[in-house]
């Protein structure tokens, strides 16, 4: 339920003495039936986040032109062959994680005259099947994104399964800090308050508000 997320958003909020509202949540409506997500829409709530161009281009022309305002986050992986309609579809990217997409959003952005806000993705926890930067490498990357003049404005991660998730979470406010970063994507459905706790910005939450979804 929208209500009940936005509550323990903003509990967490204060229990962090953080401003109400500086925490935003992107419904992630991957794999949803539509009537679920236009539910959401419809209750106002206008930030969504997706993990497949195919299925976002399938549902979001619609929905925006139902939901004047609707924002589309891309925060699944994103291969460098769908790199244009994803630049096209999205109001943001949450998963830059190498410098071949690095480089392919640059030659884009310049194509097109603009790019949406961008996140780079770190492995936090150097999983070998994991997307994501390693955190060694952070700092060199950043530094290219940007000489690249691409518009980075945070960081994400999906910490580890199994792990506390909070050492996850500070260390990629310590990479955001030391980079100059003020935006950080952490937090899913099982632990947005920890995230919060640790300064996130944007939580991604699918299953606590929409159900469980079904493949
Ligand atoms: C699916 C997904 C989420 C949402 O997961 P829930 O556990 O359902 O909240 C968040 N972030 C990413 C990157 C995802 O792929």
């Amino acid at each position: 339920m929208l209500d009940d997320i936005t509550r323990r958003i903003h509990d967490a909020e204060r229990a962090a003495n953080r401003a109400e509202g500086s925490v935003r949540l992107i419904a992630v409506s991957k794999v949803q039936p539509d009537d679920r997500v236009r539910e959401v829409l419809e209750q106002g709530h206008r930030i969504f986040g997706e993990n497949y161009v195919q299925e976002a281009q399938g549902k979001w022309p619609a929905f925006r032109g139902d939901f004047p305002g609707a924002k589309v986050h891309m925060i699944g992986p994103l291969q460098t062959n769908k790199a244009k309609p994803a630049m096209q579809l999205f109001d943001a990217i949450h998963t830059l994680d190498r410098p071949s997409l690095a480089n392919r959003l640059a030659r884009l952005a310049q194509e097109e005259g603009r790019c949406p806000d961008l996140f780079v993705q770190v492995n936090t926890g150097s999983e070998p099947q994991k997307a994501g930067i390693l955190p060694p490498d952070a700092d060199a990357f950043i530094a290219d994104a940007r000489a690249l003049d691409l518009p980075v404005i945070g960081l994400m991660c999906i910490p580890p399964d199994a792990e506390d998730p909070a050492p996850h979470f500070e260390m990629l406010a310590r990479i955001a800090k030391r980079n100059g970063l003020a935006n950080l994507s952490m937090g899913m459905s099982s632990d947005f308050e920890t995230a919060i706790t640790h300064g996130a910005t944007h939580i991604r939450v699918g299953s606590a508000l929409f159900g469980a979804r079904v493949y």
